[in-house]
């Protein structure tokens, strides 16, 4: 996924109930986060490990964390926790499509992909543009352009 996972956020906020305040804000950051890896990726490893197989892209990761630390929260915190680890596994879900996650660490690191994207491009990123699954994301956008446009503002 390229470009769809902050308006992915902003659906999962909207399809929790969350309109403003902090717990949006949680959500858009949990949307992305993930991603924060692209900093790691090209400036220490220099792209030789595929992004998806920090971490951060680990479902099994954030479930480790999620039950060392959400039951030591309060019930703002562990609100916020529970948006944004809800943003992260959509995001995650979001890049299984053509993009690869290790759906089974820490048991295996095997990148489990639905769809293969060919490089029919000399640019990764035009492939990906012009490969029918951009219509996902543009779906996804349309959603929460339709949702954000259409939300109830304060009297
Ligand atoms: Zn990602």
């Amino acid at each position: 996924m390229l470009i769809a996972h902050l308006p992915a956020g902003y659906v999962t906020a909207r399809a929790s109930g969350v309109t403003k305040g902090p717990l949006l804000w949680a959500a858009l950051i949990g949307s992305v986060f993930p991603d924060f890896d692209m900093i790691w990726f090209l400036f220490v490893d220099h792209g030789a490990i595929h992004h998806h197989k920090y971490w951060v892209h680990a479902p099994g990761f954030w479930l480790i964390l999620a039950a060392l630390i959400l039951p030591w929260l309060g019930k703002p915190a562990r609100n916020a926790g529970l948006i944004f680890l809800a943003a992260v596994l959509v995001h995650i879900v979001l890049d299984t499509h053509a993009g690869g996650i290790m759906w089974f660490w820490p048991l295996s690191d095997h990148l489990y992909t639905l769809i293969i994207v060919p490089a029919t491009q000399a640019n990764w990123v035009l492939s990906f543009i012009l490969h029918w699954t951009f219509i996902i994301e543009l779906a996804v956008i349309a959603i929460a352009a339709v949702l954000f446009f259409n939300r109830k503002t304060a009297p």
